[in-house]
Parts: structure tokens; sequence; C-alpha cells
């Protein structure tokens, strides 16, 4: 028997949907159970279709760095919405967009928006094999750079220098031209680049990763990577698509100090609609159509109403650049209770934070890379998530994924988070 509208709702959108959902981590497959189908959010709540008022930690999986619907994006958006949707030409709120970029990350030159954080990372290769006339590419086992074929390999076993499709669908020939080098492993890198000399035009990484949970790349790895790309003259791209104006207002590449090359957003940069943009050095953005020759187009790109939402986000951060004291406190306070109630309750996790993103890994070894993010016991996490869930707190539904404090957070909000982690906690 159903008795939940969520229940009815999923079983319904499962005869019409794969799975129910359009994007498979909201099917809660790896916590069990129903997604709660959500009819509002407000602030730091979200409320589902049973009437469930929820604190709300996923803030759509990254955008929501203000919680939801802030006044001032819904001004931003009724305002340009009564001009009209989309008209497939230029308006003056992309200009001021590409500007307020440049100016609030020192590495990007030039910027071009698309619809998606897949769309993004899938043209910044492109422009970057087009730059160096290279085909080869070099990512990090337990990064995620959205769904593009290419990115969806893993590390071959034992003597496979290169990596195995993680999906069918993606060809052996796609998966040939993508290495697989370990996170926070120097060595791991130079053997890849040693034994592919001067085929490899990009190397792609999330400098402060959020998709194996939250971690964090060493300051000496990182600089040597910086150092390896351009004696080799390969292209560096940070993927901050979840971490770009999330850990800082320029991103993880300010707060870690090393400029790549070109740079992929997404999430916060839509102002919580679908955005992304990679952009960068000018002489790398410039062989783009159509100042040169590397195709690629959109015919949403650069929405007015996305433009119009991303924007005023933006332009909030410029104005108040506060905020990231503000959630740094917040993000602290929340981490230091939880770590006090895992003390009173005899738990040993860790948890992993930078800025607003964190994670609480189910191991007791520290996580440095995702060897060790997964050694975690994903049945306790998802026997965790429930008993938050049923608190009032919703996390998000699988262990390798961040969590977000946003600005809507209060420290009543934070306090009932910790309260239902010490219950949660003894209940495991
Ligand atoms: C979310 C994410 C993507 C994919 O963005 P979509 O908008 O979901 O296509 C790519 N890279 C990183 C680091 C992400 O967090």
């Amino acid at each position: 028997m159903l008795t939940s509208k969520s229940e009815k709702l999923f079983e319904e959108a499962k005869n019409y949907i794969p799975g129910g959902v359009n994007s498979p981590v909201r099917a809660f497959k790896s916590v069990g159970g129903t997604p709660r189908f959500i009819v509002k959010g407000n602030g730091s709540k979200i409320y589902d279709v049973d009437g469930n008022e929820y604190i709300d930690y996923i803030g759509s999986w990254g955008p929501h760095l203000f919680g939801h619907n802030p006044e001032f994006i819904t001004a931003a958006l009724l305002k340009a919405i009564e001009n009209g949707t989309s008209f497939g030409a230029p308006t003056e709120i992309e200009v001021e967009m590409a500007k307020l970029i440049s100016e609030l990350v020192p590495s990007i030159e030039m910027v071009r928006m698309v619809n998606s954080g897949t769309e993004a990372t899938m043209s910044a290769i492109r422009a970057a094999r087009g730059f160096t006339g290279r085909e080869k590419i070099i990512k990090f086992e337990g990064c995620y750079h959205g769904h593009g074929d290419f990115f969806l390999i893993k590390a071959g076993s034992g003597a496979l220098t290169f990596g195995v499709p993680t999906s069918p669908g993606v060809t052996k020939k796609n998966a040939a031209d993508t290495l697989v080098a370990d996170f926070n492993d120097i060595n791991s890198v130079k053997r890849l680049v040693q034994e592919n000399q001067g085929e490899i035009a990009a190397i792609i990484i999330e400098a402060v990763v959020g998709n194996m949970g939250t971690v964090r790349a060493n300051d000496s790895f990182i600089k040597e990577l910086r150092s390896i790309c351009t004696e080799e003259n390969i292209v560096l791209i940070f993927d901050e698509v979840m971490t770009g104006f999330r850990v800082a207002k320029g991103g993880a590449q300010e707060i870690l100090g090393v400029q790549p090359d070109l740079t992929t957003f997404g999430k916060i940069i839509g102002g919580g609609l679908p955005v992304g943009a990679y952009g960068g050095r000018k002489e790398i953005m410039q062989v783009i159509s159509p100042s040169g020759p590397v195709y690629q187009a959109g015919t949403l790109s650069g929405n007015p109403l996305a433009m119009n939402a991303g924007f005023a986000a933006l332009n909030h951060i410029k104005n108040h650049p506060e905020i990231y004291q503000t959630l740094e406190e917040k993000s602290s306070y929340l981490e230091n209770g939880i770590k006090e109630v895992m003390k009173s309750t005899g738990k040993n996790f860790q948890i992993n934070r930078v800025g607003s993103m964190m994670t609480l890994f189910f191991t007791s070894e520290p996580v440095a890379d995702y060897n060790a993010a997964i050694k975690s016991d994903t049945k306790l996490y998802g026997k965790f998530f429930h008993e938050m869930l049923n608190r009032g707190i919703y996390l998000p539904p699988a262990q390798f994924e961040a969590f977000f404090v946003s600005t809507a957070h209060t420290k009543e909000d934070l306090d009932k988070t910790i309260r239902a982690a010490e219950e949660s906690f003894r209940s495991l």
C-alpha cells in the first residue's frame, strides 16, 4: 500500500521517465527508500508534496548559495520575463555577465556561456584539443565532469595505461583517448605524461573535489600539476562547476593560489537556472567559432532569463564579499557541532570541509583520494541519511557527495541539524 503522495508519484513517474527521475542520484538508489517530490523552496527550507518541511543541505546540488528563492534573484527574473524569454540574438546582459565573471575570477579573459556544466566541460576539452592539435586528455579517478562520453572513464586495471568506460554506450575508442591518474598523486601524472609525450591536449581536475565527497588537492600536488602543464604545453582545466563562487569568490583557484588555463562553471553562475560556462586565456578561447575554427554553439546559450538570474547572483557576490566569511562561520559551526556529537556518541567518522562544502565520510581513516573515499560504509551512510530525513534534515542521498551550507541557514537550523545528527548517530 502506497501511503504518501511522494510514493504514489514515484510509482507513476517510473512508468514514463527512466527510473522515475530526470537525473539518477535523485532516485535514492544508493540510500534506498522513496525520493521526496518537492513543491517549494524558501530560504534554507524545502517542502514536499506531503507537507513535510526539511532543512535543505543539497541546494539543488550546488546552485543555491543564498538558499532558495532569494528576493534579488526572483526580482531579476520577474523583470526579465516581461521582455520575453529568448531571442537567439545577442543581448546586453551577456556582455555584462562576461565582464563580471572575468572581474571576479582573474584567470578568465574570455568566456562562452552554455546551458549546463556537462556542456561546459565537453566544450573546454574541444577547445583544448583544437588549440594544441593533440587528442588525449588526463582526468583523475573519482572526479566528475558531467556525462560527456570521454569523461565516463575509469582507470584500466594492471598494465592498461588507457581507461575503460564506466557506462555502456561509451566506446572503447573514447576510452582510449582518456587517461586516468590518481588524485593527489603527482607521480601518476608524470608517468602518463612521459608515456604519452606530446600527445596530451588537456588535464582536467576538480581542484577541490565535490564528487567523491569533499576532498581538497594538496598544495604541492596542484603546484606541480601547474608546472607540468606549463612545461609540456598541456592546457590545465579546472572544473569549477561546483566550486566556482562556492568555496571563494574566485573559486578553488583562489584558495589554492594556482591559475588554470581554462575554467568551467555551472551551478551558482545560473542563479538556479540551467547555465554553464567555460573561459580562460584569450589565446585559447579565440579558437572558438566564430572567432576561430573550433565549432561550439547553442540555441538557448546566453538565454536572457538565465543570464539575468546568474548576473543577479554574481552581482550580489561582488557587492557582498563578506558572505564568504559568513558561510565559513556557519559551516565551521556545523562541522564542529557534528564532530562534538560524534565524540559524545562514540563515532569516529571523517569530516572533510572546504568553506561551505563538506562531506561526512563513514570511515575512520582520513580521506585524501578516491581509494580512501570508497572505504566508506555506504550502507551505514544510507541509514544515517534516513534517520536525518525523518528528523527533517535533507542531506544528499549518496555518500560520495558534498553537502552545502547557504547564507540562508540560520543558527537555529544548524543547531537543529546537530541535535538530529546526535540522535541519528545514537540510533545507528
Ligand atoms: C555538477 C557538475 C558537473 C556537471 O554539471 P551539469 O550541469 O550537471 O551538467 C560537472 N563538473 C562538476 C565538478 C560538477 O559538480
